[in-house]
């Protein structure tokens, strides 16, 4: 029979430090993969190259290190990895998959203007999905790809339940600016497919373009993965879990003398738990964990319960 192995992944945007909620994240995606002998994968999602930095990237790697979540193989540098995203480009415009839009910024502007006028969702309203014309001088186009016209696209998240997307919510979006660039939520999806990723475990920011992801998905005919989008961490006042609350960066919790057995004990617990147990060695996380237990609502930051579990180390 066909062999199941878990593989998982963290694919962090090397903005900044390592915040505690991507640790939280990190853990949950290593934790599944090692509970299920899987793979857990390191992937840099380092396409935007005016807010991405190696410093950032060498912060990742230093918080992962302090941890000690060790990721098989090397790590993936998607900015490694424009030409491969061409090629799937170019595949997708053989296969009438996608097409080039000539729409200009100013055109854009106009139509949503106008769309919004007659208070409709502001959308792009497919002008170039079956253009066979001449395109326009002077126009650097864009390339979308082709959005189920009518139906639905539905997934089972593993943590949410069964989310449905009408298609009509779903424009015909851009996988390659006109600069030639891939978009975000096109070369997660080819980076995913390709590296085998079974499990999807990510930020609930994410919930809706998993939608766009599985257009991808389905379109270069690639199998797709389970999904669990994790809420987020709430800091003080439900708010944005932020450096008001205490510390968001994993490596302050080096600085304050935490140790990082009691981190990783104190975020498994932020949204999961097994029974009314607190403290957990890694050997008793990976006897239970399971992402399907992850709470579906937002879990709040408590900087005392981080103290009193330190204090059992
Ligand atoms: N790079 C994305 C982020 O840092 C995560 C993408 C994902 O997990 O699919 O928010």
């Amino acid at each position: 029979g066909e062999i199941n192995m878990v593989v998982t992944r963290f694919a962090p945007s090397p903005t900044g430090f390592l915040h505690i909620g991507g640790l939280r994240t990190a853990l949950y995606n290593y934790l599944w993969a090692r509970r299920n002998g899987g793979k857990f994968k390191l992937r840099i999602e380092d396409t935007d190259q005016s807010r991405n930095s190696a410093e950032a990237t060498k912060a990742i790697l230093e918080a992962f290190d302090w941890v000690g979540m060790n990721y098989d193989g090397d790590a993936v540098y998607q900015s490694d990895r424009f030409e491969l995203y061409k090629q799937y480009i170019q595949q997708l415009l053989d296969e009438d998959k996608a097409y080039y839009c000539y729409m200009t910024k100013e055109e854009l502007d106009a139509l949503r203007e106008e769309q919004m006028a007659r208070k409709e969702r502001p959308r792009y309203d497919g002008r170039y999905r079956d253009f066979k014309g001449t395109p326009p001088a002077g126009v650097d186009p864009v390339v979308r790809i082709k959005a189920p016209l009518d139906g639905e696209i539905v997934f089972e998240d593993g943590i949410k339940g069964t989310i449905t997307i009408k298609a009509d919510e779903v424009d015909d979006f851009i996988i390659a600016r006109s600069d030639g660039t891939p978009t975000y939520n096109f070369v997660v999806a080819i980076d995913d497919a390709l590296m085998g990723m079974t499990d999807v475990i990510r930020g609930d920011d994410h919930l809706y373009n998993t939608p766009k992801q599985i257009i991808v998905y389905e379109a270069l005919g690639f199998k797709l993965p389970r999904f669990y989008h994790v809420p987020m961490i709430l800091g003080e006042g439900g708010k944005k879990l932020s450096k008001r609350d205490g510390a968001a960066d994993v490596m302050d919790y080096k600085r304050m003398g935490y140790l990082p057995e009691a981190l990783l004990n104190f975020l498994v617990r932020l949204g999961w738990s097994h029974g009314d147990q607190e403290i957990f060695s890694m050997e008793e996380m990976l006897e239970h964990f399971d992402p399907c237990d992850i709470n579906a609502s937002a879990s709040q930051y408590n900087p005392d319960k981080l103290l009193w579990l330190n204090s059992h180390y």
